[in-house]
Order: structure tokens, then C-alpha cells, then sequence
């Protein structure tokens, strides 16, 4: 329950500033979405021979999953299943949105290393972004490791400012946000309108 509220606030701070900085005007309709999803049978397959196991009990995952501009929390029941072969004990069904049964979905990684390898952004402005876009708040460790886990790397280094003035907006970021950061997210959003226009 104090985690819903923590996400409800930081969503209305986020907001807030937005609004404040003037870079979103539209954004009162932006609530996230709640979906529910389901795999729990009475019996699963192992994952690694797929002899079934039979049900334990239920487990409820809430996933932060994505959608156009929005972020979408996904409730999720799956099973815990007492294996009857011997490459394990149990284990658990997943849902399909996240495979990993994380705190993230598959398309919520998939964007993070989409925006990294493929757009060339820091984790930093991967970081903005995904906030911007999704409402959606990851660390810089956790966008470090799906990289990783996924093998690819990043097309600058994930420290890659451009060196002037590096140590200021550092500062500056410390206080809130730089301007050259407001910058970006104005010609960004600019950008996107257009291709939404098109
Ligand atoms: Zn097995």
C-alpha cells in the first residue's frame, strides 16, 4: 500500500514540474493504467525438461509496464509449482509481459537498450527520457545492467558528456534541472509532435 502512495506522489510532483517548466502542457490526462493478468493453472511445465508441476500456491507481481506516452502498471497472479522432476524444487509461471517476473516489463528493457545502442543516448538521458515519455523512474545501475545482461553496449560511454561545461550542469542538475537539459527535452518533444503530425 505505501508504495502505491510513493508512486502516486512522485507521478504529482512529476507533474508539478512539468508543468512548472512548461514543456507539457497536456499532461493532466496522463494517469496510468492498471491491467490484470493471469497464469496460474493448477499444473505448469518445468521450464527446463517441461514435466509438470502441480500448483502451491499463488504469487501476485505488479510490473511498471509501457504504453504510447503512458506508463502502464500491470497486477499479475502466477503460480508457484512443486517441480516432479529433479531439476528443481519449484518454480514459477510467468506472465508474458515480463518474462523475468521483475519489477519491469520486457518492453520497458527493451526501450531502455533500444534508446542506449540505437539512439545513442547516455544512461543519464535514458534516465530523462523514460520519465518524460513514460513516467516511468530508473536507476542508472538498473539501465547498466540490462545492457549487460543483454550484451550490448552502450555507443558512447555511459559518462559521455561533452566535456565542456560538464562539471557545471553537474551542479546545476544538483539544484534542479540545467537549462541545457530543459533545451533538450523541448526540442525533443518538438521532434516528437512532428512525427506524431506526420
Ligand atoms: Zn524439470
Amino acid at each position: 500500500m505505501s508504495t502505491s502512495t510513493r508512486e502516486q506522489s512522485s507521478v504529482v510532483a512529476n507533474r508539478t514540474s512539468r508543468n512548472g517548466s512548461g514543456t507539457v502542457s497536456a499532461s493532466s490526462s496522463r494517469e496510468s493504467r492498471q491491467v490484470y493478468r493471469s497464469n496460474a493453472p493448477r499444473t505448469f511445465p518445468c521450464p527446463d525438461c517441461s514435466i509438470r508441476g502441480r500448483r502451491v500456491r499463488k504469487r501476485i507481481l505488479e510490473v511498471i509496464d509501457l504504453e504510447l506516452h503512458n506508463r502502464v502498471k500491470i497486477v499479475g497472479t502466477v503460480g508457484v509449482y512443486k517441480s516432479k522432476c529433479d531439476c528443481c524444487k519449484y518454480f514459477t509461471s510467468e506472465i508474458r509481459e515480463a518474462s523475468k517476473g521483475t519489477e519491469y516489463s520486457n518492453r520497458v528493457r527493451d526501450e531502455v537498450v533500444r534508446l542506449v545502442t540505437e539512439e545513442n543516448l547516455t544512461y543519464e538521458l535514458v534516465r530523462e527520457r523514460m520519465n518524460e515519455d513514460f513516467l516511468i523512474t530508473i536507476s542508472i545501475g538498473t539501465i547498466h545492467n540490462w545492457l549487460k545482461e543483454r550484451g550490448a553496449s552502450p555507443a558512447r560511454p555511459a559518462s559521455g558528456r561533452r566535456s565542456s561545461g560538464s562539471s557545471r550542469s553537474r551542479q546545476a542538475s544538483r539544484n534542479g534541472q540545467s537549462s541545457r537539459q530543459v533545451q533538450g527535452g523541448r526540442r525533443r518533444g518538438a521532434k516528437r509532435s512532428q512525427r506524431a503530425a506526420s
